[in-house]
């Protein structure tokens, strides 16, 4: 669903985050702006701060910065749609479904409603198996057994399902609730024209509950108990709970991935527990399927770091094989994805009960990364003394390869691969990137898109950062500049030369928006990075005067007065360098070129006009 970039406006312009931080952050008000202890990073004094009036928090201890929708995506695990509609729901505003009919609406709703209903029998279940628990002795052996404290036993709500056929009629008064099927807590069948049998689905299994990244209970895992068959056995597919989707594990690990700076993706839910019990509670696994882009994809919103633990042996490798592909669009430069291969005889809970905590810590740090990773999958059965072999490997390795995005992890791949292939890296390209017309559009080394063609001037990096700064946080003083500043400022190399062009395009599109707004239109644009980080210095720097007086109404317009002027004396070093290296050239062409010398005086006289022009 896209949402109008106008309406995300005006709700940002509506909400303040102040007050969505503080729904999970206690404040305190410091100067101009609050300050909290960071939820991003554990600390004990406060180094998280939210300003009111740049409508924006940022951390000085680890440099998580963002609006109010960012905060809800990044800390309360929301996707966009669902971080504007919550926001919208405080404003009283309604988020336009232009495109979706009142029959859709209607049905929408009835299926959220049945959401929550199943979810509240699901909890149900889980209380019972929870009490079940406490007199079961096999079942709590079991757990001792692994090692773990009856205070991780409550944290993931562990609990057992007692052998018989029909114990959750105990719980639910009507055991022919059509919900109890449809939450996958029974199974029905149907024996002859009008007998059905109905009876529990997990019956003699210490019970995992499976949570949403809300908490809610959307589904179990159960181990059996004894030698039956299957030893595990999950919940099926329901209209809240889908395999390909979820991580057991992730609700309960999402402040430990922030501690320890990544996420650990194991193969089954004792894993994870064991391992919280161990120190690694930032272990989650996926649900008895390989691991998915839309896994990865979730797990990217708590950390830049994944790494994934498989046994050594060739089901691991497959499973890792599966990862790999999962993970490699997800792969950008400031990402860190590895693999972990264990001995064939181990998993996490036997490894770090064998050889402690640090040895595993340690082996976490050797992992595989993402790009060896991707070169031994390639290289896998092809002898590259030959020819053959060498373009086996490169076969092998391009649909990889394009998957990759764009950056400095592709291009240096390349020319790896292109070492192993004993071609040229140009070689490679060109026999890779013109056989796709898409890939071209997306990739190409050696044309940049055309409004980039021209982005050859360069200044000093500190001053361009000066200059986006201020345009991304005065942004209506874009119409205010003439055609040769925007000229200069959209020539510039890049990163900065394209920002420039993108927000000529939104000033075209949208008029005038502020910061908050701007972010939002930048998520995973090309020029998001640097305008995060010039605006994250901006931030800190009024920080430093926090001054409260000076965060009274008319701070604005003074602030705004300010921030021409600085945009101006920063355009006016521009152009008066530019000038001067056009008159430069002029002067060198004027022995061959009759016209230079006209152009010399023509731009000697636009010097004197500029140079002369007060600052
Ligand atoms: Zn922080």
């Amino acid at each position: 669903m896209a949402i109008p970039q106008t309406f995300i406006q005006e709700l940002l312009d509506r909400t303040d985050v102040v007050e969505v931080v503080g729904r999970y952050v206690t404040l305190k008000k410091g100067g101009a702006n609050y300050m909290g202890l960071c939820p991003f990073h554990g600390e004990k004094s406060p180094s998280f701060s939210v300003s009111p009036t740049k409508q924006f928090f940022h951390c000085f201890g680890c440099g998580k910065n963002g609006n109010a929708i960012g905060f809800l995506m990044d800390h309360a695990g929301m996707n966009f749609v669902e971080a504007v509609k919550d926001l919208a729901q405080n404003a009283g505003m309604q988020v336009p479904e232009e495109d979706v009919s009142p029959q859709d609406r209607e049905r929408a709703a009835q299926a959220r409603q049945k959401q929550t209903t199943l979810t509240e029998v699901l909890e149900k279940a889980g209380e019972a198996y929870r009490k079940h628990l406490k007199s079961s002795p096999q079942a709590i052996a079991y757990f001792k057994n692994r090692g773990l404290s009856g205070e991780i036993a409550r944290q993931f709500g562990l609990g057992y399902a007692p052998d018989g056929w029909r114990t959750l009629a105990s719980v639910f008064p009507d055991y022919q609730d059509p919900l109890l099927v449809e939450s996958g807590m029974v199974i029905t069948q149907q024996e002859g024209e009008d007998d059905e049998k109905r009876y529990d689905r997990f019956r003699d299994r210490v019970m995992f509950p499976i949570r949403n990244i809300k908490g809610e209970c959307i589904g179990f895992g159960g181990r059996v108990l004894g030698d039956g068959t299957p030893k595990y056995l999950n919940s099926p597919e329901t209209p809240v709970f889908s395999k390909g989707r979820e991580l057991y594990g992730l609700f309960e690990a999402r402040q430990a991935m922030r501690d320890l700076g990544y996420a650990l993706v194991t193969e089954g839910y004792m894993d994870v527990v064991a391992l919280s019990q161990l120190g690694f509670a930032n272990a989650v696994a996926t649900l008895g399927t390989a691991c998915t882009g839309d896994h990865i994809q979730k797990l990217f919103r708590f950390t830049d770091n994944v790494v994934f633990a498989f046994d050594g042996d060739s089901a691991g490798r497959r499973a890792a094989k599966k990862a790999l592909d999962g993970a490699l669009t997800f792969a950008s430069d400031v990402r860190s994805i590895k693999f972990l291969f264990l001995p064939s005889e181990h998993d996490p809970d036997s490894y770090i009960r064998t050889f402690g905590k640090d040895a595993f810590a340690h082996a976490v740090t050797e992992a595989v990364p993402l790009s060896r990773m991707l070169i031994e999958v390639a290289r896998e059965g092809c002898d590259l003394l030959s020819a053959e072999g060498r373009a086996h490997l490169a076969s092998n390795a391009k649909p990889m390869w394009m998957a990759l995005p764009d950056g400095a992890l592709k291009r240096q791949l390349l020319g790896e691969i292109a070492g192993l292939c004993e071609l040229g890296t140009n070689e490679l390209q060109d026999l890779w990137i013109p056989l796709s017309p898409n890939a071209k559009r997306s990739f190409d080394f050696k044309k940049k898109p055309r409004t980039w063609t021209r982005g050859t001037r360069q200044i000093p990096a500190g001053r361009a950062d000066h200059a986006a700064r201020v345009l991304l946080s005065n942004m209506e003083i874009w119409q205010e500049l003439s055609g040769e500043d925007h000229d200069l400022l959209c020539s510039l190399v890049p990163p900065h030369g394209p920002l420039f062009v993108w927000i000529d395009h939104q000033h075209h599109e949208h008029g005038s928006l502020s910061w908050a707004a701007l972010l939002e239109g930048l998520r995973g644009n090309e020029c998001e990075a640097l305008a995060t980080r010039v605006m994250a210095t901006s931030f800190a720097n009024t920080l430093d005067d926090s001054d409260p007086t000076k965060v009274q109404d008319s701070g604005h317009d003074k602030h705004a007065k300010d921030a021409r002027q600085e945009l101006r004396s920063i355009l006016q070093k521009m152009l008066l360098e530019n000038l001067d290296a056009q008159m430069k050239q002029a002067i060198e062409n004027s022995q061959s070129d009759p016209t230079a010398l006209t152009r010399y005086k023509a731009l000697y006289e636009r010097r004197k006009q500029i140079g002369n022009a007060p600052t």
